[in-house]
């Protein structure tokens, strides 16, 4: 296959290529899990509400702890058992989310979001798909104390995988809440929206949630006429990338589109138009005359453009 537009070596996906084993069955096992949590060895993520713990350090801050320094910061609230990483376990203590704010006086503290840890590679890449996970995670059973079958207070169990209701006897699981992101493409231009809190000049693909009872391709299909008032025929599906804002996991697609012209929905965009490729290469290579620019190569969006641009092929 020729290449288009060279645009260089290909970035890493955020999030993704775990190296953590996440050793499922341990989290029925609590003596297994007392035992891992006994080891010297175990390590820790440290999380208040968005923002993660870190040590600081060069070349990259450190956010794991030793598991019995997880509490120095302040009290524990949710303890969860992510897996094994190397021959240690690895868990993620959630402390209060006013805890944070006195922890940023620290001079051997960094206090940040994993938003800004990850687009500043301020923390060795092998962290940040388990910080995901760990923030996902604690902040589903922050906003999960209490059973949505009868109200009773739930208590955590498996390990922080699941909370039980012991009024009612319902077992809560974790939630992950699917968004569909894509490109619609007609003929040789692509489609590409604006928010209004993005960076100034900044354009990205269109998303929304999946709604009960629809196929992805369904979604992709109502969200791209929803915001953009243009049909779609054909979805392809091309990655996915877990998104810890709070918990959503990303579903890439290209979107064949049948028709071109635009109809706004300005409550959801301020903007979207359709860009020829010449234009999108140089959006992602920031050369764009106007200063204009694509999604940070940490996202999805500016992996689903770049497979575009990339392509010699029509992809409908
Ligand atoms: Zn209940």
């Amino acid at each position: 296959m020729t290449v288009r537009f060279d645009l260089g070596a290909r970035p890493h996906l955020g999030y993704t290529g775990s190296v953590v084993e996440r050793a499922a069955d341990l989290r029925q096992d609590p003596a297994a899990i007392a035992t891992l949590e006994a080891d010297g060895r175990a390590r820790t993520f440290v999380i208040s509400g968005e923002f993660v713990i870190a040590r600081k350090g060069t070349p990259f801050n450190e956010p794991t702890f030793p598991l019995g320094a997880a509490g120095a910061f302040a009290p524990k609230r949710e303890q969860v058992f992510l897996g094994r990483s190397g021959d240690a376990a690895l868990f993620a203590v959630a402390i209060d989310p006013d805890a944070a704010e006195p922890l940023r006086s620290r001079s051997d503290l960094l206090v940040t979001d994993l938003r800004s840890l990850a687009t500043g590679a301020l923390v060795a890449p092998e962290h940040l798909p388990p910080l995901a996970a760990a923030k996902s995670l604690l902040g589903w059973h922050r906003r999960h104390r209490f059973c949505s079958n009868c109200g009773a207070p739930t208590r955590l169990v498996q390990a922080g995988w699941r909370r039980d209701c012991a009024a009612c006897g319902t077992e809560h699981f974790p939630r992950t809440d699917p968004v569909v992101i894509m490109l619609a493409i007609h003929g040789e231009r692509c489609l590409l929206g604006r928010q209004s809190r993005f960076a100034k000049g900044m354009w990205s693909c269109l998303a929304g949630f999946v709604e009960p009872g629809e196929t992805i391709e369904d979604a992709v299909r109502r969200e791209t006429l929803e915001e953009a008032g243009i049909v779609c025929g054909r979805v392809a599906y091309f990655a996915s990338q877990p998104w810890p804002f709070p918990m959503s996991l990303m579903i890439g697609c290209h979107a064949q589109a049948l028709t071109s012209e635009l109809r706004v929905d300005r409550s959801e965009l301020e903007d979207a138009r359709w860009f020829a490729r010449d234009e999108v290469a140089a959006m992602m290579l920031r050369k764009h005359p106007d200063g204009l620019t694509a999604t940070h190569p940490f996202a999805i969006a500016h992996h689903i453009i770049r497979a575009w641009l990339e392509s010699d092929q029509s992809f409908f």
